[in-house]
């Protein structure tokens, strides 16, 4: 302990007695974490007596279950008691001393800790004594507080204080009569001033320094607080109330003043806004003046005080609010914690108008609370708006208030009690010890809110936005964007707008006002290691709630939601008068075009509301050092606003231009709102923004969590309005309400945003800075973002300069080069040929799936060195690398085996649901079979699966998933788990809950998950019933009695402050802690959520390792990691991090067939994975065994890094962090700053000696517990099957958790006096997931009851709010009232509510349920029963009633039905009858589960082929309109260009196909899935210019035809030319020929080019590098331009028009074409050289290979090439009148050689009349289907009929071609000219290695006639005389030499591409040559380019990144 607290004795530690740790390794102090119980217990009547305090000892230690102890049990983590003051004790105490008090009240007792040594406690006790001197007051003096410390633990007592009492009066010398009020004050002053001067960090803190109250507390456990204080056993101590506090808290770390209670209120939960809260507070004391204070005021700031807890904030302002006077202590509450009053219609106007003052005033302190209180005379307790903890209290007959975190913590006869009930949301529990009553919540409220007309006041003083629209100047929303099309304006790459953002986010806001689904998590590189450039808000992450807080559901919950706020400048906290209510009341912060235009016309209209726009751009000449300046003038710009009291200041970035610059929005939003804080002006403005960056809803949320009051994203709703007038959006809907749409769905997502965290008011949320940043450095932080963790430094203010420069270049580009048409791309969502990258990218899913299918090393080793460049350009851990020089490296052979290793593998949490049967049980199998854990998700898990198949599989997951839904969860389940996960936040969307469509919920799914087959699944957020850290406890403690054998895990996702949670749940005894990154998950999300929620692995990892490490908590757990870990690299470096385990979801998925389509979500997963279509399953060809090669390969990995690092265990491996470096040579510009020290501090340095794995298990205690004793006893019961569990008295929450089965009865005892209907009996969350069994309470439930219920029965007597919540299934009575929000999500099962008030119907959520009345015969039957069986258990005085007179009560009983399980239940109920209509016995088919795992029964889809029925233009249109583009590929079948009839075609030269029509068209564009990895444009095996395939596909989809073409145009610039003579190999790769055939990617290419030339769209346009402002000229030795399109192809294969058409274009475009000039034969190329500045041969590979065999100088044996050119030659001369063409007429032809030039000779030959025509092939015939060695997606070698051989087997009956055959020799006959060939057939076969041979076969020895031979073998490559001339130098295979990746031959200005480069290879690669090339000389030439990159998108070089040195200097120096 010693050792690492050492530590702590530095200045910078702020904490109460440096008793946390400084900050150290990712461990942070200010994250740490408490929760609690908390209870008080009051005489109403206000009278003292000592019993009081002895009960409420009862209390405190009955709650010990809620606080936490470390290691040692005796040290607690904080406990105490707030009485009133004990005068008689306390005159006679004092008396000892010598000291005299005066009469009660008019005197204080503080209770102080002071630092425990002389001289500290005499320094200490002075400096107190003179403050209070100086304020006149008299300290009388001091009483050593007696303690028993011998019973505290070692941690506590290495920090135990002097614990002190002062005496203070007024001083009699200034004061001459008492003043209460001046006394309060006083002692207030002293309190604040006292701990500014003396400070918590040299141990000095005032628990309490009151007249009224006294507070004893310390870092003890509950029971130790009685014991160690003397002075509460004391029987002369009395007091009127006693409020008590249990703490739990995150850390082992001793810290006696976060005790709780604090001075004036004791708090159980969590402040979510915490940060803001405090900002906003620093920001009001600038507005804060009081009468009362005087000039005193300023010595109580900063009002809350640095170094405490959440609570102590929140005690602190309350503190200030009571003390000044203007409000009293209930009124202050209702301030900081109203209830949920916005959306409440039933609430008082007069109350809501209180509610609506104070939200003028301050924003609520947001989180779960449970807040009791006292100033000695109110005693109270309010609960937050949620009401998310648990508050039950007693009133009892002899005057007592009983409150507290639950029942059962003080034992009180049942005669006694006279009430019970429980505090519901947003209410306050009053005891009024002078009035002697308990004041009843709306007394109390109404009573308040009527101490002014506080609705006049805001009705007066408030405005509207509506006001300042209805009084603004007209303005035209549509008229007011400029003409510039979409596609052409600059704003939009200047604000790093991308086409996918506005496809897929855009788009769906607009048109469906929702956020658009993605899937498959985020695999795409962190902002802090793009090369790319950034906006400044892609560095930060949403922050969420997990474990301490719970996240809330924004949907089902809305009534506890609010974006209303009020903006303006703030009245004065510390008055009351309605100039307060000034302020504008906005609906939302998301600004219309309109509204903002409104805003800021505001003053035209009202004098009083001046606004001013400030401009944030700066003149481009500046240049990048002008970015920072620019910030400080519009802080000073903002400043001067203020001082004119500008009302508004809005922060504009429409200034952007070609010559002006903008800073980012955010920095500027966080920038000023920071330095207003800081000069305490925050409060006296409003700040607007007005920005083009903002367009999601993440980008809004981080401008609201820096201070932005309202935004309006401007160009985002320009560019709806410009897809409207450009015709893009597929919605009749006007402009105006795309608009609305868009701004609803924003509106909408920062809801979810908020809620993620816990937090429900926009007000707080506003300022809350929720966020972490991730690759920003200190400068920027501590200017803009002050507060916010950024853990790993990173980019500064240089960097975010060059990067708004460079995305202003891309805008308007300084030089002239034409920037590539369209929108741009980024490749953000779906991986992108050129764009960034993307962990999963084509490469590496095919070589893994390779590996994994043949157990291919080779394929393995490619995957992990591809996977190994994704890591690093993504991930950080892709810096890191393995430090060898440390360690000795160890053989191999003793490191454990891979079947050991394979033993900490696990699959992720993927529910069956998710993904099929198919897959869920291959993984499960592959895992049983290594030994590793598969997971079960959140699905449940069918029992037959735990049955071993008969060859010992099993297909049982050892890891059972329990998480918010709860789905599923039996006995059985749990009992059956080797470890049951409790799943807090999943990696694609922390925070965040899901939904299972009813389509989706089949027969299986919905046995599986216990629910109805049909009926939709709705997933509140998870963790919904964990609402801190203590039920956290309670759930592993039930879990783990459910399952005593089964580990308990809990999963949480990396986040800052994870590490803290993970000790909390260490503590509240996990025995396994998984830690997610944000990178994984596979399930569906909003993308906002995959793309900004959560953070890396990396970081969580450590920071959880280092934080239980420095706790020792790390040897009681075992810690596990995942996301996107890919290969034995990654999992050695997440061991080095901390975890001994290691997850994976997605790779496992991949060796299965997953191809990344990230279309989880449309069921349409085209390889069976992420489906439940049974047509798709049955297209499942995974296996266990690829499962398993996978795992062997990653363990192997592992085990060679681990020979190389000498370890010989994980064990010995985990936390090594020392063996890890920084590989300082992967860094550049962009990470020069990155500072991975904190992840890299080794976690055994921070605590030498602590277990750094685990080393041994959790003590659950479960041999001690109740549960046993209970179980022995009722073993009988059990054993035949009577489980009935009958309670007399009261319960906590969770009764019936899980309830799968028996009946539970719980009623009040006997001989209670109440009656059971109008009190409280069961607490929150009853029934949680119930899935059978009954159960009947006679007394009122609390909140949320039957949440989630899926099929037990259950009655009760009332409910709180959120009654039946989620339900699916089962029956609940509710004889009595409920409370809000009744049924939301339910979406099964029926409630009967019985309505007497006749206000049910205003209470429930009517979004999925309708009204029924109760009249069927049998429904009633069971009703009646139902409620007998209620009567007979529970002796229910109400159901005897009910059942009594049926009559009357039946009517009032309302039923609540769910829409669609209604629907579900008719359709059932009319099944059944048809069934029995046929006399069929058998059970019908939706009832039905189907068999486990059976095999779907294969539904063929009924094609459909939309051209094959068409009729007319108008039905061909509403067909078209129909075209499915989801399921297209299922539907149609696929079409290329039809050839014309071969007999007919062979007749003339033309050109042999015609395109597809129109409407063929779109429907093949239908086929394409839109892959979110798109095979097709990898220019690996896909498309080698990487053309956009998708992405025009979809806009031919659209039939946006023009647009198709700029996308087409983008990557390839002849596509006329690649559309017919391409072999396609995109279509090799497409995805859908995996299993189908593929999308006819070829025909719609061209296509679309035909389209753009018909259509006079192919305009002339300068070709590429004249587009960079460069003259080109081209030499040809022919006399016609085109090479071998011209001449090398025929005609009816590429029309020769179609080739000059280019020619002509082009020339037109520029080109200066030179024919007849054979360049280094006829003209000297050097002389070329000299007269240009670069010279590009790109000649091609010309040099044919020949056959040099006997007589190969006959005559008839002609080069392939030769024939073609002149037979083209000819034909365009003279229609082959001029005979100069080879002629094949009436000859027995022989073409040696295949491929596409042997397929052109033959068909030309056939052309000419060929009597016979044979075709050799030297390689053996292809296979029908690919072969092993032939994977998809390489290209297919697989047998194909080429045009030309069809036509010859349509004239002669036979395909022309041989194979496996070559020619011997040619046969003369005799005059010279061939007339044969002989030949031999050959064999050929393959070696172990796979390297193939040939052997001629004896015997096979043939003949063949020819009087024509063709040689067509391929080619050499490039002619020589013209390289020679150069003087360039050739590789091996003759080609021209240059660097890889280069075309920069070895001649200074020379460069080369195509053929004459690469070698003999396809046109396609040609055109990427030729471009990629051409961009290298743009670069020669200007120093810099432009030039897109293959993928056509244009590619920031690093080399860019470079800051003027001067600029470097300036900015430096702002710093
Ligand atoms: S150029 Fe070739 S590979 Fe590329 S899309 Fe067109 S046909 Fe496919
Ligand atoms: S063409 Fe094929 S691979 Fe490409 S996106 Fe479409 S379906 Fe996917």
């Amino acid at each position: 302990m010693e050792n690492f607290m050492n530590s702590n004795n530095v200045e910078s530690n702020s904490s109460w007695a440096g008793a946390l740790p400084v900050k150290q390794g990712l461990y942070n102090p200010d994250n740490e974490k408490d929760s609690c119980g908390v209870g008080f217990i009051a005489n109403i009547k206000g009278e003292h007596s000592h019993r009081i305090l002895k009960d409420a000892s009862n209390i405190l230690c009955n709650m010990t279950h809620r606080g936490a102890t470390s290691a040692d049990p005796r040290d607690g983590d904080g406990a105490g008691v707030m009485t009133g003051m004990p005068h008689t004790f306390m005159v006679e105490e004092a008396a000892r001393l010598n000291i005299t008090l005066p009469g009660q009240g008019e005197y204080a007792v503080g209770n102080v800790f002071l630092r425990p040594d002389e001289p500290h406690v005499h320094e200490q006790k002075s400096t107190f004594e003179s403050i209070a001197q100086q304020i006149g007051l008299k300290v009388l003096g001091w009483r050593a507080v007696p303690v028993d410390n011998s019973i505290l633990g070692p941690s506590a007592k290495s920090k135990e204080p002097s614990i002190q009492q002062p005496f203070v009066v007024l001083d009699p010398a200034v004061h001459n009569k008492f003043d209460n009020k001046l006394f309060n004050r006083q002692l207030y002053l002293l309190r604040k001033q006292a701990t500014h001067a003396i400070t918590l960090k040299n141990w000095f803190y005032i628990c309490s320094l009151s007249n009224q109250n006294i507070v004893y507390k310390g870092q003890l456990s509950p029971v130790q607080v009685y014991d160690f204080f003397y002075d509460l056993q004391n029987h002369k101590y009395t007091t009127h109330f006693a409020l008590v506090h249990s703490r739990f808290s995150t850390n082992t770390f001793p810290s006696w003043d976060r005790a709780q209670p604090m001075r004036w209120a004791a708090h159980n939960g969590e402040i979510n806004t915490l940060r803001g809260n405090k900002n906003w507070m620093r920001a009001r004391e600038g507005v804060m003046s009081s009468d009362y204070f005087g000039s005193d005021l300023q010595k109580l700031f900063p009002i809350i005080e640095e170094g405490g807890s959440d609570s102590s904030a929140f005690d602190n302002v309350l503190e200030l609010l009571v003390v000044n006077g203007v409000l009293t202590l209930p009124e202050a509450i209702m301030m900081m914690l109203p209830e949920a009053w916005q959306s409440n219609a039933n609430m008082e106007p007069e109350k809501k108008a209180w509610y609506e003052w104070a939200a003028c005033l301050m924003e609520a302190y947001d989180g779960p609370a449970l807040m009791t209180f006292s100033d000695g005379r109110y005693c109270g307790a309010s609960l937050d708006r949620n009401g998310l903890r648990p508050c039950r209290f007693y009133k009892t007959t002899d005057g007592l208030m009983i409150c507290a975190s639950e029942v059962g913590t003080m034992n009180i006869a049942p005669e006694r009690i006279l009430e019970k009930g429980r505090l519901q949301p947003g209410k306050m529990l009053l005891v009024d010890t002078l009035e002697g009553r308990v004041v009843d919540d709306r007394e109390l409220k109404l009573s308040i809110a009527a101490r002014h007309n506080f609705r006049q006041w805001v009705d007066t003083q408030m405005l509207s936005i509506d006001d300042a629209l209805a009084n603004a100047p007209k303005f035209d929303m549509v008229a007011s964007v400029d003409n510039v099309p979409l596609t052409q304006d600059p704003r939009l790459p200047a604000f790093k707008f991308t086409i996918e953002q506005l496809n897929l986010l855009l788009l769906p806001m607009t048109t469906d006002g929702k956020e658009a689904l993605g899937s498959m998590g985020n695999d795409a590189p962190l902002a802090c290691l793009s090369s790319e450039p950034q906006i400044v808000f892609d560095y930060f992450r949403q922050l969420f709630a997990q474990v301490t807080n719970p996240p809330i559901d924004p949907i089902r919950e809305e009534i506890v939601m609010s974006l209303e706020c009020y903006v303006g400048p703030e009245g004065n906290l510390l008055e009351m008068n309605a100039a307060q209510c000034h302020k504008l009341k906005l609906p939302t912060p998301v600004l219309t075009l309109s509204e903002m235009e409104a805003i800021k016309n505001f003053d035209i209209t009202r004098a009083d509301w001046t606004t001013r726009v400030i401009d944030i751009t700066f003149a481009k000449s500046e240049g990048p050092a002008g970015y920072l300046p620019t910030l400080e003038r519009v802080c000073a710009e903002v400043a001067a606003a203020v001082q004119d009291d500008v009302k508004i200041v809005i922060l504009s970035d429409r200034g952007a231009s070609a010559d002006r610059v903008a800073i980012s929005s955010l920095i500027a939003t966080g920038g000023v709102h920071h330095y207003l804080v800081s000069e305490k002006k925050r409060s006296r403005v409003a700040i607007a923004v007005e920005t083009a960056e903002a367009r999601e809803v993440h980008h809004v949320c981080v401008l609201l969590g820096y201070g932005a009051d309202m935004i309006c994203p401007y160009l985002a709703q320009e560019a709806i309005l410009k897809l409207h007038r450009e015709n893009a959006i597929k919605s009749d809907a006007a402009p105006e309400k795309l608009i609305k749409n868009y701004v609803k769905a924003t509106s909408n997502g920062i809801l979810k945003v908020m809620s993620k965290m816990g937090i429900s008011t926009l007000q707080s949320y506003k300022g809350a800075q929720i966020f972490e940043a991730l690759g920003l450095d200190e400068p920027v932080i501590a200017r803009s973002f002050a507060g916010t963790a950024s853990r790993i430094r990173g980019v500064g203010w240089e960097l975010l300069a060059l990067d708004a420069f460079a995305l202003h270049e891309r805008a308007w580009p300084s030089r002239e080069t034409i920037a590539v048409e369209g929108i741009p791309e980024s490749g953000d969502y779906h991986w992108r040929n050129g764009a960034i990258p993307h962990i999963n990218d084509p490469d590496g899913i095919a070589n893994l799936q390779d590996a994994v299918r043949r157990k291919n090393d080779n394929a393995y080793e490619a995957y992990s060195r591809n996977a190994f460049e994704q890591i690093k350009a993504c991930t950080l851990r892709g810096m890191l690398e393995f430090d060898f020089s440390k360690s000795t490296a160890i053989p191999v052979d003793e490191v454990e085996p891979w079947t050991e290793i394979c033993k900490r593998f696990c699959t992720g949490a993927m529910s069956y649901g998710s993904i099929s049967m198919e897959a869920h049980s291959t993984l499960s199998i592959a895992m049983n079979r290594i030994g590793g854990k598969s997971n079960s998700g959140e699905g449940g898990e069918d029992p037959a699966r735990s049955t071993p198949k008969e060859n010992g599989d099993s297909l049982r997951s050892s890891i059972k998933q329990i998480a918010s839904g709860r789905f599923g969860v039996t006995s059985y389940y749990l009992s059956d788990a080797e470890e049951i996960q409790i799943k807090m936040a999943q990696g694609a969307k922390p925070g965040e809950g899901g939904e299972l469509p009813g389509h989706k919920v089949s027969e299986e799914i919905g046995k599986t998950r216990h629910s109805t087959p049909g009926v939709g699944l709705i997933s509140p957020p998870p963790h919904h019933d964990i609402y801190s850290i203590e039920d956290l406890k309670q759930l592993i403690y039930d879990a783990k009695a459910a399952n005593p054998r089964a580990r308990i895990s809990v999963k949480l996702v990396s986040e800052v402050g994870v590490g803290v949670i993970a000790s909390g749940v260490a503590k509240a005894k996990a025995d396994h802690i998984l830690i997610s990154g944000h990178d994984g998950g596979t399930g569906a999300s909003r993308w906002t959520g995959i793309k900004y929620a959560g953070l890396p692995w990396e970081l969580g990892l450590a920071e959880s390792h280092q934080t239980l490490v420095l706790n020792d908590l790390r040897g009681r757990v075992v810690v596990q990691t995942d996301g996107q870990i890919r290969t034995g690299r990654d999992v050695a470096i997440a061991c080095l991090l901390g975890a001994e385990e290691w997850g994976f979801a997605t790779t496992p998925l991949i060796a299965l067939g997953c191809t990344m389509m990230r279309k989880c979500h449309l069921n349409t997963c085209p390889v069976g994975i992420a489906t439940q279509d049974p047509y798709l399953r049955e297209k499942f060809a995974g296996s266990p065994e690829h499962v398993i090669n996978f795992f062997y390969y990653v363990a192997e990995e592992l085990r060679t890094i681990m020979a190389k690092l000498g370890f010989r265990t994980i064990n010995e491996m985990v936390g090594r962090t020392d063996v890890l470096m920084v590989d300082e040579t992967r860094r550049n510009p962009k990470t020069a700053n990155i500072d991975l020290s904190p992840i890299l501090t080794p976690a055994f340095t921070l605590r030498p000696g602590a277990a750094t794995f685990n080393v041994r298990k959790q003590e659950h205690m479960h041999h001690t517990r109740l549960d046993n004793k209970f179980i022995s006893e009722a073993q009988d019961a059990l054993n035949t099957g009577k489980r009935a569990l009958p309670l007399e008295g009261d319960s906590n929450d969770y009764v019936g958790k899980g309830l799968s089965g028996g009946r539970l009865i719980v009623y009040p005892p006997k001989v209670s006096s109440f009656k059971s209907e109008e009190n409280v009996i069961i607490g929150n969350t009853c029934l949680y997931g119930a899935t059978s069994g009954k159960a009947f309470f006679s007394g009122i439930a609390a909140e949320r009851f039957a949440v989630r219920n899926s099929g037990a029965t259950a009655v009760v007597e009332g409910t709180g709010d959120h009654g039946c919540e989620y339900m699916t299934g089962g029956r609940v009575i509710v004889l009595g009232s409920t409370g809000r929000n009744f049924a939301a999500g339910m979406s099964g099962g029926i409630a009967y509510v019985l309505d007497l008030a006749n206000d049910f119907v205003s209470k429930v959520n009517m979004e999925m349920v309708e009204f029924e009345t109760v009249n069927d015969h049998e429904e009633i039957a069971w009703f009646k029963d139902t409620l007998e069986d209620h009567r007979h258990y529970t002796g229910s005085a109400i159901a005897d009633r009910i059942l009594k007179n049926m009559g009357e009560y039946l009517p009032k009983i309302v039923k609540v039905m769910p829409t669609d399980y209604r629907k579900v239940l008719e359709a059932q109920r009319a099944a059944k009858l048809a069934a029995a209509n046929q006399k069929n016995d058998v059970v019908p088919a939706v009832l039905t589960a189907a068999p486990l795992a059976a095999k779907p029964k294969p539904n063929e889809p009924t094609l459909v082929d939309l051209e094959d029925s068409m009729v007319d233009a108008e039905t061909y249109k509403k067909r078209s309109e129909m075209v499915d583009k989801v399921k297209g590929f299922m539907k149609y079948k696929r079409r290329g260009d039809a050839y014309r009839n071969p007999k007919k075609r062979t007749k003339d030269y033309k050109e042999i196909s015609a395109r597809l029509s129109d409407g063929e068209l779109q429907v093949q564009a239908a086929r394409c899935m839109d892959c979110g990895v798109p095979f097709c444009q990898s220019n690996a095996t896909g498309c080698p210019i990487g053309n956009i395939i998708p992405k025009w596909n979809d806009l031919v989809f659209k039939n946006q035809w023009e647009e198709a073409l700029n996308r087409l145009l983008m990557t390839n610039n002849f596509p006329e030319f690649t559309g017919r003579v391409c072999p396609a190999p995109c279509e090799g790769s497409c995805v859908l020929g995996i299993n189908e055939l593929p999308v006819a990617i070829k025909s719609i290419e061209c296509a679309i080019i035909d389209r753009g030339f018909e259509m006079g769209w192919m305009k002339p346009r300068p070709p590429t590098l004249n587009k960079a402002g460069h003259l080109v000229t081209v030499y040809d030795r022919n006399d016609r331009f085109g090479g071998l399109l011209m001449y090398g192809i025929p005609n009816m294969k590429l029309d020769k028009g179609i080739v000059q058409r280019r020619i002509d274009l082009m020339a037109a475009e520029g080109i200066n074409f030179v024919p007849n000039t054979h360049v280094g034969v006829t003209t000297d190329v050097n002389d070329i050289r000299s007269q240009n500045d670069a010279l590009i041969l790109a000649t091609g590979a010309t040099w044919p290979r020949d056959l040099p065999i006997a007589n190969r100088n006959l005559d008839g044996i002609h080069f392939a090439m030769e024939f073609l050119q002149l037979n083209t030659q000819s034909l365009l001369d003279s229609e082959l009148n001029d005979g100069k063409y080879i002629s094949a007429k009436g000859k027995h032809v022989v073409v040696i050689g295949g491929g596409d030039t042997g397929c052109d000779c033959i068909a030309t030959s056939l052309r000419h009349g060929a009597a016979s025509i044979v075709n050799f092939e030297l390689l053996p015939q292809p296979p029908a289907t690919r072969a092993k060695d032939n994977p998809w997606p390489q290209f297919p070698r697989v047998f194909k009929q080429d045009y030309g051989h069809s036509e010859v087997q349509s004239h002669f009956g036979k395909d022309p071609r041989e194979y496996s055959i070559v020619t011997k020799e040619f046969v003369s006959d005799g005059n010279g000219k061939v007339k044969g060939l002989n030949t031999i057939r050959v064999e050929w076969t393959q070696d172990a290695s796979g390297r193939w041979s040939m052997k001629e076969m004896t015997g096979t020895e043939q003949y063949f006639q020819a009087d024509l031979v063709l040689l067509s073998m391929g080619f050499m490559g490039p002619e020589a005389e013209l390289l020679k001339a150069v003087g360039v130098k050739l590789d091996g295979r003759s080609n021209i030499e240059t660097p890889k990746s280069s075309y920069h031959t070895s001649v200074s200005n020379v460069f080369a591409a195509g053929d004459a480069r690469r070698g003999q290879s396809l046109i396609v690669w040609g055109i990427n040559e030729g471009r990629q090339c051409a961009r290298e000389v743009d670069e020669y030439l200007v120093g810099n380019t432009l030039l897109p990159v293959t993928g056509g998108l244009q590619q920031r070089s690093l080399k860019s990144l470079t800051f003027p040195a001067a600029a470097t200097q300036q900015a430096a120096a702002s710093f």
